[in-house]
């Protein structure tokens, strides 16, 4: 619901006199009054002429009021339909200007937690699957050791900002389509800091911080999965004025393996097996990230068909057990055969007649039958 203008309210005009304001206001409150008017809405007009009165009596507040409107950028542009959506208030355009982060007034000397840094790291398969240790480097700011983070030559003195007066943040105003706006930013003369440097520490150049290649050893758990990452506490960025350092994130990209598939904790893979294999059984040796493994094919495995070994597949990262691994059986159909084995193929068929031999598919085959009949 959109507020009404205050003049409008009031029943009077833009260039009204303070006179003329504080006569329309007493005619209005008498009328709505609620001890008075017995109507539903009285109480809510009594209210808006209130509101209005105070705000078009007080000098100051009527010539923001007639800047801003019912915008009013200290207070958030609270609910008001004015702006058919898209920004949330006040702190939304503040935000962007900061980045989003923190809050309005930042004072630049509290302490405040060091950014966090995300690392991508790429892993083999088999690495994924049994984790590793390992060093890493990671290249970061940290705070200088010379200076100790002040930016000033030690020894030098420090003052405060002339053009912030040591808050770090400068106000600039500025025209928007909603009228015009206060905005605060971070003073570009001291950065931020809120003080002037006279001598520049030369390690450093006035920054305070120096780029470090930190070495960091890691311990990867074993049955990382590609996209998790890992939270390595305390290795971010330092923390400023003292607040705690931020968190190094490793993100896991896992190549893929030329043979296994992998999902979840569970590995998959195709064993090809000939048609004799599949026909006769046999004991076949297939690999797994453990190590060869022996497994059993039974007589007539069609393809396809799926076995499981327990517990081959991969380690939970949470400890929770160990995936197991599955073959899928992919009977190869023979396609160089010499004279003799095609004979041999032949003389088998003789014997076996045109229907195939095994009694699970009869019920589809008499269907072709049935279907060849034109039944
Ligand atoms: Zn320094
Ligand atoms: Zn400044």
């Amino acid at each position: 619901m959109s507020k009404r203008d205050y003049y409008d309210v009031l029943g009077v005009n833009k260039g009204a006199s303070k006179d003329e304001i504080k006569k329309a206001y007493r005619k209005l409150s008498k009328k709505y009054h609620p001890d008075i008017n017995k109507e539903a809405d009285a109480d809510e007009k009594f209210k808006e002429v209130k509101e209005a009165y105070e705000v078009l009596s007080d000098d100051q507040k009527r010539a923001h009021y007639d800047q801003f409107g019912h915008t009013d950028p200290n207070q958030g542009f609270g609910g008001g339909g004015d702006f058919g959506g898209g920004f949330g208030g006040f702190e939304d355009i503040f935000n962007t200007f900061f980045g989003g982060g923190g809050g309005r007034r930042r004072d630049p000397n509290a302490p405040r937690q060091g950014a966090d840094l995300q690392y991508s790291m790429t892993l083999s398969f088999e690495e994924a699957v049994f984790g590793k240790e390992t060093d890493i480097e990671i290249p970061r700011e940290e705070t200088c050791e010379t200076c100790n983070g002040s930016g000033a030559k030690p020894g030098t003195k420090v003052d405060t900002c002339k053009h912030c007066h040591g808050s770090g943040q400068l106000n600039v105003e500025q025209n928007t389509p909603f009228g015009r706006i206060v905005n605060r930013r971070v003073c570009s003369y001291c950065n931020g800091t809120g003080k002037e440097i006279k001598e520049k520490c030369r390690t450093c150049s006035g920054t305070g911080k120096v780029n470090k290649r930190n070495k960091i050893n890691v311990k990867i758990p074993a049955g990382v999965d590609d996209g998790q990452q890992l939270r390595v506490a305390g290795k971010g960025e330092p923390g400023i004025n003292g607040g705690p350092p931020g968190d190094l994130y490793i993100v896991f990209h896992i190549r893929s393996h030329e043979f296994f598939e992998r999902d979840g904790d569970d590995i998959y893979c195709e064993m090809p097996i000939t048609f004799v294999q599949s026909a006769l059984g046999d004991e076949i040796e297939v690999p797994t990230v453990h190590g060869k493994v022996k497994l059993k094919i039974p007589a007539g495995t069609q393809t396809g068909t799926r076995f499981r070994l327990k517990g081959k597949g991969v380690p939970n990262v949470r400890g929770y057990g160990t995936g197991d691994q599955h073959i899928i059986v992919k009977v190869l159909t023979p396609t160089k055969l010499s004279e003799k084995q095609k004979q041999l193929l032949r003389e088998f068929a003789d014997i076996s007649g045109q229907v195939p031999l095994g009694d699970h598919e009869e019920g589809f085959f008499s269907k072709v039958k049935r279907a060849f009949k034109g039944e």
